[in-house]
């Protein structure tokens, strides 16, 4: 990827505006952090706005304490008077859900920097390749290459973090003998993956955990035990105090089983649905997602739902995946 364009668009302009998608992730909220602290070590003004809270496992790399929460009256004057636009990690405007229409707006320069496939066309430049195990990744090669900044643990940390978690702690199909070599850089600065691994991972509220168990007991395996799904009502939520943002893995679980490669986790929000798709192998649960109008990558997926009924359209989406699953494999074996 050239980055030089990156480079000079952060050389020649002075305040930046950073976000990621709804519901982030530790990519998500590490690519920001790491974005802060590069464009921060060069003296720029520098705010990071986001349409959803950070999930509480996430609050501990905001050690400034800058992340804040889109306001469209507090926010206005940012958009109006930034320079530039810094979409990480999501490749469509409708990904900053209640922020959208000040993003599409926005009259500087807007640039994303993503690792997921087909980015709509929504910025001026795009930093955009699939084969990066995470956004952090392409941020890491960003500063290797160019030389803007050292590569200091201030940014090494979320950038590990980063990569640790959308890689599944390194074993997702990115994750390459070249990525452990930038790990090992990443390291070398002082970062400790116990450390890391412990607070995103094990510092769940028993909430979280309760909920795991509810949402387990749901499953059902379909397809002679190919395909699993399991659903989280909105009553359950408020029953155990439990989060959306607590759900994050657990559509994983069912991939776990014998046989099964493709699992559905259906989510009650409170103003409609969402669903996640995960798969095993080749099987290409973005082109799923894709047909709700949803996206993502290979492996990893997922569509939301803003006005319909989750337990009405439960079945066509089941009957959907199926479809595709099975024609998917007939193709296969031509
Ligand atoms: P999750 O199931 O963890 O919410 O999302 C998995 C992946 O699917 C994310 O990395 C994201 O790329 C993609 N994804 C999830 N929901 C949506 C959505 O509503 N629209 C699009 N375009 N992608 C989504
Ligand atoms: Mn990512």
């Amino acid at each position: 990827m050239n980055f030089e364009t990156l480079k000079n668009i952060i050389e020649d302009n002075n305040t930046f505006l950073l976000t990621t998608h709804v519901n982030p992730d530790a990519d998500a909220i590490g690519s920001e952090i790491a974005m802060y602290r590069i464009l921060k070590s060069l003296r720029k003004d520098v705010y990071i706005i986001n349409h959803s809270d950070t999930p509480y496992n996430l609050e501990f790399f905001d050690t400034e304490n800058i992340i804040r929460i889109f306001d469209e009256k507090k926010h206005k004057q940012l958009f109006d008077e930034a320079d530039v636009l810094i979409a990480l990690d999501f490749n469509s405007a409708n990904r900053v859900v209640s922020m959208q229409k000040f993003f599409e707006e926005f009259k500087g320069i807007k640039i994303c920097i993503d690792h997921h496939p087909n980015p709509e066309n929504f910025v001026n430049h795009y930093f955009v390749d699939d084969s990066y195990a995470a956004t952090g990744h392409i941020i890491y090669d960003f500063i290797k290459q160019t030389k803007l900044v050292d590569l200091s643990y201030e940014i090494a940390y979320p950038l590990y973090a980063a990569i640790m978690t959308d890689t599944g702690s390194f074993r997702f199909q990115k994750t390459s003998s070249q990525l452990h070599g930038i790990i090992s850089e990443l390291l070398e600065t002082g970062v400790d993956p116990g450390e890391v691994y412990d607070k995103i991972y094990d510092q769940s509220k028993i909430s979280k955990i309760k909920l795991l168990g509810r949402t387990l007991d749901t499953l059902k395996l379909i397809d002679s035990d190919r395909i699993g799904y399991m659903y989280i009502m909105q009553g359950t939520f408020k029953e155990l105090g439990a989060l959306e943002s607590d759900t994050e893995n657990f559509v994983n679980y069912p991939l776990s089983i014998e046989n099964v490669l493709l699992s559905l986790l259906f989510i009650e929000l409170k103003d409609g649905f969402k669903v996640s798709f995960r798969s095993k192998g080749n099987i290409p649960v973005n082109e799923i997602a894709a047909n709700f109008g949803g996206g993502g990558h290979t492996n990893a997926s997922g569509a939301r739902f803003h006005s319909s009924i989750m337990i009405d359209e439960m079945p066509n989406i089941l009957n959907f995946t199926r479809e595709f699953f099975n024609n998917y494999y007939q193709d296969q074996n031509v």
